[in-house]
Parts: C-alpha cells; sequence; structure tokens
C-alpha cells in the first residue's frame, strides 16, 4: 500500500550476520559451529529482529573445509536462539551452490531448512531475474517461512533508482513478506540510499531491510541516510566482526541512533560480550583472513566488490601477471557491458572476472571463454539485465539459439536420481539434499563422517621423525596457505631416497599425501637417509611447444576432457581439450587445422602454458 505521507519517527530494527556474512567476508567462511555457539544465549536475549545464521557459502563450507552437517549446525542454533529468529541467504534457484538445481531440490530445501528451525529466508538471483526466485518463494510460503526476496543493487547506465523501484514492486507482488536491498558490494552511497529508501517507502507497503557492506567505508553513512528515510531493518555484526568487506559496526549504529526517534533500544553491555567473545575467536583463524582488509576505494572506482579484487589479484597471481591488474580492472567493466550489465555477485561476478582476466592474460578478447561464459550467453542462468553484445554472442555461440524459458524448466526432477547415487552414504533426508547440491563434496564428508571423523593430524610425519631427529625447525612444518579464497591445510612431511637425480618430497594437502619430486638445478652433498621409504616412480615431461600446431593451454590448469583422438582432423578453432583453471572450465582450441598426430596428456592431468599437449600438423 503506498505511504505517501513523511515516515514517522520509529525504533529501527537490527538483523545481526555476525554468524554468517561478517565471517563470510572476513574469514572465508570458517569459523565452526562450537565457535558460533558459546554466545548464543546472550545474543538471543539482545533484541534482535532476526539472525543471519545460515545459508550463502556457510552450506558448502561446513562440509567442504569444516567436517560438520550443516543441518546439524541448524538444529544446534534453533536449540540455542530460543526467541529470536533465525535467518538465512537463498540463492535462488542456485540455492547454496553455484548452478541451478531443479525444482524439486529447491522445493525439498526449503522444507527441510524450516523443519530443522529455520525462520526468514532472504532469497536474491545474481541477474535480478525473478523468474529464478519464483520456486524459493513459493516453497518458502508453503513451508511456513518468512520470505524476505531481493533485489541485488549495483551501478551502471542502465541503472538507476527508480529501476529499482520497479523491482521491489514486482518482489512484492510475488508475495515476500519483507523487501531487502542487498547491496552485496557496497556500492549503495548514503546520498542514494536516502533518496531510493524515500522512493520505495513511497511505492511498496512493506517493511525495507537494508543490506550493506563497508568495503569502501561508507556503511555507516548509508546506514544511517536510509534509516533517516524510514528503513525499517538494518544489518550490522558485531563491531570485533565489522567493517572492511563484512557488514557496519552493530555497537556504533546502536550508539549512532540513542536518544534519537529511531532509538534500537539494544543493550550495548550485552553486545559488548558478543564482540569479546569474537575478537578472541577471530586470532584463531587469523590464517583466513584476507589480506585485503581496510578500507577499499577500488570498490567505488571500478564499481567492482570487495571480494573480487582479490580473487582477480590471486587469478593473476597464479599466471604470474599480477602486474596486469590495472588492466584486467580497466577490461571488468567492459566485459560486464558486453554480458548486459549483470550485478557482480555469486556466480555473475566469478564468471565476469574470470573472462576479464582471460581476456587479459591471452591477450585477445575471447580468444578462450570458459563454460561457464557460454551457458551464460545460452541464457542457462537467466535472463542479462540487458542485451547483451551480439558480435560476442556470435563470435562465441555462433548459430546456437538462446535459451528464453527460465533455465529451470529445463531441468529434470534430481532429488530421486540423488538417493540412490547417494546410496547409503545418506543417511537421511538432509544427507539427500546435501548430496544433491555437492555431491562430491557430500560423499567425501560422509565417508570421514562413517568412520567417526579420524583425527586429522596426519600420522606418519609425526611417527617418521622421531623427537630429535628432525633438526632444526626454522618455519613451523604445518600451515595454511590462501589460494583464491580458498584454503589449503600444508604439512611438510619429509624427504625420501633419490633416484634418477630427483628427490621425492612428500607433504600433505588437505591431509593426502602428495609426492613431489625434485630434480636439484645444483648437485647438493648428500644428505642423510630419507625418513619415508621413497616410492619414486617416473615423471611424465611433456615437449616443450614450438609448433604453431602445439597446442598450449591458456594458464595453469587441469585437464578435464579430451574432445579428440589420434588421428582426427580438426579445423583451426575446434575444441581439442577443456582445461579447469581458476575455477572454471576453458575450451583449448586448436591454432591450425590438420590431423592430431600426438596427444601428450590424459584426463586429470595438471599442465602448464609452456607445454605442447596436442600436436597437429
Ligand atoms: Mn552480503
Amino acid at each position: 500500500m503506498p505511504n505517501s505521507k513523511k515516515t514517522a519517527a520509529k525504533k529501527v530494527r537490527i538483523m545481526d550476520t555476525t554468524l554468517r556474512d561478517a565471517h563470510q567476508s572476513l574469514l572465508a567462511t570458517r569459523m565452526k559451529t562450537e565457535d558460533l555457539l558459546p554466545v548464543a544465549e546472550v545474543m538471543d536475549g539482545i533484541g534482535f529482529w532476526s539472525v543471519e545464521v545460515w545459508g550463502g557459502a556457510t552450506f558448502d563450507t561446513c562440509l567442504r573445509f569444516l567436517r560438520e552437517d550443516p543441518w546439524e549446525r541448524l538444529r544446534a542454533l534453533k536449540k540455542a536462539f530460543k526467541k529470536t529468529p533465525l535467518q538465512m541467504l537463498l540463492r535462488g534457484q542456485n540455492v547454496v551452490g553455484y548452478r541451478h538445481y531443479a525444482d524439486d531440490v529447491v522445493e525439498r530445501f526449503v522444507e527441510k531448512a524450516v523443519e530443522n528451525g529455520m525462520n526468514v529466508f532472504r532469497i536474491f538471483d545474481a541477474l535480478n531475474d525473478f523468474r529464478n526466485i519464483k520456486s524459493s518463494v513459493k516453497a518458502v510460503i508453503k513451508s511456513g517461512g518468512k520470505v524476505e526476496a531481493a533485489f541485488c543493487y549495483t551501478l551502471g547506465h542502465i541503472y538507476n533508482n527508480d529501476v529499482f523501484v520497479d523491482m521491489a514492486k514486482k518482489l512484492e507482488d510475488m508475495g515476500t513478506d519483507t523487501l531487502c536491498i542487498k547491496d552485496m558490494a557496497g556500492l549503495l552511497a548514503p546520498m542514494d540510499a536516502y533518496d531510493l529508501v524515500s522512493k520505495l517507502k513511497k511505492s511498496i507497503g512493506l517493511p525495507i531491510h537494508l543490506h550493506t557492506h563497508d568495503t569502501s567505508a561508507m556503511a555507516v553513512a548509508t546506514t544511517l541516510k536510509a534509516i533517516e528515510a524510514g528503513v525499517d531493518i538494518v544489518d550490522c555484526a558485531a563491531s570485533s566482526m565489522a567493517g572492511g568487506t563484512s557488514q557496519p559496526p552493530l555497537e556504533t549504529m546502536v550508539h549512532i541512533l540513542k536518544g534519537t526517534p529511531h532509538d534500537t533500544g539494544l543493550d550495548l553491555k550485552l553486545i559488548g560480550q558478543v564482540t569479546e567473545h569474537f575478537k578472541s575467536v577471530r586470532r584463531k583463524y587469523h590464517a583466513f583472513e584476507s589480506e585485503y582488509t581496510g578500507i577499499d576505494p577500488n570498490a567505488i572506482i571500478y564499481q567492482v566488490p570487495g571480494g573480487m579484487i582479490s580473487n582477480l589479484a590471486t587469478q593473476l597471481k597464479e599466471q604470474n601477471a599480477l602486474n596486469r591488474m590495472e588492466e584486467v580492472m580497466a577490461e571488468v567493466p567492459r566485459v560486464r557491458e558486453d554480458f548486459g550489465f549483470p550485478p557482480l555477485v555469486t556466480p555473475s561476478s566469478q564468471i565476469v572476472g574470470t573472462q576479464a582476466t582471460l581476456n587479459i592474460v591471452t591477450g585477445e578478447r575471447y580468444k578462450v571463454v570458459t563454460s561457464e561464459v557460454k551457458n551464460y550467453l545460452k541464457g542457462l542462468y537467466g535472463k542479462p539485465p540487458a542485451p547483451v553484445n551480439a558480435d560476442i554472442r556470435k563470435k562465441i555461440l555462433g548459430d546456437e539459439a538462446v535459451v528464453e524459458v527460465r533455465p529451470a524448466d529445463l531441468l529434470e526432477p534430481e532429488l530421486e536420481k540423488a538417493r540412490k547415487e547417494a546410496g547409503e552414504k545418506a543417511k537421511t533426508d538432509e544427507d539427500v539434499i546435501s548430496y544433491a547440491l555437492f555431491p562430491k563434496i557430500f560423499l567425501e564428508f560422509a565417508e570421514l563422517r562413517d568412520k567417526g571423523f579420524p583425527p586429522e593430524e596426519p600420522k606418519k610425519p609425526a611417527a617418521a621423525a622421531a623427537p630429535g631427529e628432525a633438526g632444526p625447525t626454522l618455519a613451523p612444518s604445518e600451515f595454511m596457505i590462501n589460494v583464491h579464497g580458498e584454503s589449503y591445510h600444508i604439512k611438510v612431511g619429509g624427504k625420501g631416497h633419490k633416484s634418477e637425480g630427483k628427490r621425492p618430497y612428500f607433504l600433505w594437502v588437505d591431509n593426502q599425501l602428495v609426492e613431489v619430486l625434485v630434480e636439484p638445478l645444483v648437485e647438493v652433498l648428500p644428505s642423510e637417509e630419507g625418513k619415508i621409504s621413497p616410492n619414486v616412480g617416473g615423471r611424465s615431461k611433456r615437449p616443450k611447444a614450438k609448433e604453431p600446431g602445439d597446442v598450449t593451454a591458456p594458464m595453469p590448469g587441469a585437464v578435464v576432457k579430451i574432445k579428440v583422438k589420434v588421428g582426427d582432423q580438426v579445423k583451426a578453432g575446434d575444441t581439442v581439450l577443456i582445461i579447469e583453471a581458476m575455477k572454471m572450465e576453458n575450451e583449448v582450441h586448436t591454432p591450425v587445422t590438420g590431423e592430431v598426430k600426438e596427444i601428450h596428456v590424459k584426463e586429470g592431468d595438471s599442465v602448464n602454458p609452456d607445454e605442447a599437449l596436442v600436436v597437429v600438423r
């Protein structure tokens, strides 16, 4: 219902994001349930509108890295939060993953989430194609949860506040209970927030909830101006987990509003206990801190989310091309324009960012495209906000038809298939859903669970190096490294016997033993006996690429698929290999026409850009 009167002063409600978005933004989503629970009871007494505790990347990281069942986390939190509604972030048809799932997965996920204690579902689509959130909205209503549909706020010449008001009206018509302005990149400037909220208040009759990030240090000002304009609910995190790529600090907002008509009424002493707890917990996770903390003005200059900047930097580092960061940053807006100005949020930020990187490092725009880009241009993520560049689409897709229907309409039901495939590994309906969302990761998790989660410490190296034998320790033999947002647990085992001039070194990466054969450039004095029995095998050496018909990878990666066999006739531009690099699949084309003479790779091989992978003559 339109409300044209000046909004009456009212108490502002707060959603606390400390247990979800704050650690997703600051600590790569790595906080364990055991570190969330100790202050849950205190948090429950504070009087938040809701606490965001689940969804987004938490589901994935629980299974993938934390050896935790995400459903169990939800149940544990529900037990602890007796009064405060629990909230989650749902990526519409992507659920909590990175691709579109069939409707039966979406529906069952929502049903089970409600059953396990979830109350409010913030639902968005990365392209603001609201066909992609219809199923989830319907499922939440049916399951008795509250819907908080969101539009993704972004910038670009096709956007202005009236466009967002139109989006909000559509979401209101879909039956959402509250409306969320999702400023996932911290791009919403204070005065724009005032204007946007004022316009929304005039046009829709729903409570409005602002979500923003402090990436470029505007969040407190933006939140305050939104409150002045009548926003109903705002997102904050406990101050020890706030600021930077996270939300604005809770205590700061509470204090600013104290004694005003918008007073939150929240108790700063209680909040202080939460902040103290997470101050010490955060130290425990320091290995996961993003190197891009603090204020990031690039987020405003390039209109690129903070998290994306660090991802791009890491991708370029892997290509030894960090010096080309400026060029890539300038390419991002061009690719985004070619793609019809999608908001940059999972998964569109990865799709655009990786393509921009490829366009720069390969030296030719769209010479190499990822499978995700193809699917995007085919319409398999939904309808881009503006028309895509027709020439580029033609170059990449040829005459292939573009999908006009809702992408999930093309998907067969997936749940029963998942149930069969997961077999005995899935003990509950929740397990079946976990499998349907992340098959490989769930199976690895379930196997560990079946073994009762054996201690994470690999036994072998400890046993191999008896006390006193290990020699001086100059650096820890066990540490975490972070490679584009993913962390690896590295443990140095030791070295083995030298054979054929090469010495094997043994490392554990995420508790998996890896053997590295090293050929020293300079012969070193024979050292003491290796502490681990060696297992030296031959290592196939690929020829270096020299001729134009030597097909090379554009970047280091792993071979996913070989599309040709020896003797095949190929035309210049034909795909011969699919390489996975930078979390995306990339087609590798033959630069020349001829016959496939040699293939020097097999599926699963790691390859480098200087090697001849396939030889065409
Ligand atoms: Mn966020």
